[in-house]
């Protein structure tokens, strides 16, 4: 095995669907292309839409289309510790104030969207006598972070202008995505990262925690998103068909082609193992798609009845 470690690192919150089956099938081709090792962690953190019957399908999903982790799944609903370790050093550095913006405000810089709204920096410089924090932010600083994507290029960012300080913590004691995925890609021992381009907005803010964490940097490929019919992104809230076990045979197919792969003919009906040997063979980076988003095939929509339904 090379030193090459990648994952996968769905939410439970639903069932596997064609955009996160094909950031999972890049991930683990780049892993085993590359001679290393693929994790699957399931990413939990939001335990109020995350559930063990959705992950449960995810994994036996995955496992139908070949993609099994090389080691124990991890969740992070069982790593608070690790995240609050994390919080207390940046806390320690003083890069970490309280946030008493309402629910909406908080709501609206909590993930990873490209739709954030900039945190204007309400509560930068503490808070009213009397006034307690719904949320903690961490600080940012003026000038751009850059990034090479290996598919989508040059990348960069000023938080400060585009972000804003952004959420860690919230009152509840929980930790946010961006703290999470930063503390567990480190821990995890991760070097590659690959997945959907949707994140892509999400990169600068995880490489402003791995510096002020003392991190290694890691290498980035950010695959195509998958979008319906009306051009929304796949997902939960698109009704975005789940994949289920026996999708693999016919699904597979349509997920290499749409990270620009060709599969020969008399592999149209090979079983899942055999089409997965030859396209880490034919591997290529260069060969996938420079964009960050593309339709999905007609047949991973819902069908006319699913939609009226
Ligand atoms: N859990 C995130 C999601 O399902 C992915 C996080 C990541 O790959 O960094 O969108």
């Amino acid at each position: 095995m090379s030193g090459y470690r990648g994952r996968f690192a769905p939410s439970p919150s639903g069932p596997l669907h064609f955009g996160s089956l094909v950031a999972a099938a890049a991930s683990w081709l780049d892993a085993r292309a590359a001679g290393g090792a693929w994790l699957v962690r399931i990413e939990d953190i939001d335990a109020q839409r995350s559930s063990r019957a959705a992950e449960d399908a995810i994994l036996r999903t995955l496992a139908a289309f070949g993609l099994e982790s090389d080691e124990g799944v991890v969740r992070q609903s069982s790593r608070s510790a690790l995240y609050r370790e994390a919080f207390e050093r940046l806390e320690r550095a003083g890069r970490v104030f309280g946030c008493r913006c309402s629910r909406r405000e908080i709501a609206d810089s909590a993930f990873a969207g490209e739709a954030t709204r900039r945190y204007p920096g309400t509560c930068r410089d503490g808070l009213p006598a009397g006034e307690w924090p719904r949320a903690w932010r961490v600080r940012v600083d003026p000038g751009e972070i850059g990034f090479e994507d290996r598919v989508q290029g040059s990348c960069r960012q000023d938080l400060a202008a585009e972000i804003g300080d952004f959420l860690i913590a919230r009152a509840d004691g929980s930790f946010t995505y961006q703290l999470a995925v930063v503390v567990d890609d480190a821990a995890q021992g991760i070097t590659d990262v690959v997945r959907g381009a949707d994140l892509l907005g999400s990169t600068a803010r995880q490489i402003w925690l791995q510096r002020l964490l003392g991190l290694p940097r890691l290498r980035y490929l950010h695959v195509p998103v998958a979008l319906d019919a009306a051009g929304a992104k796949l997902s939960k809230q698109t009704r975005a068909r789940g994949l289920t076990p026996a999708d693999a045979a016919r699904l597979l197919p349509a997920a290499l082609a749409f990270l620009g792969y060709a599969p020969p003919a008399e592999l149209a009906r090979a079983p899942v193992a055999e089409l997965l040997a030859w396209a880490v063979h034919a591997w290529s980076e260069g060969d996938i798609p420079r964009a960050a988003a593309l339709p999905a095939p007609a047949d991973t929509m819902p069908s006319s009845r699913e939609i009226s339904r």
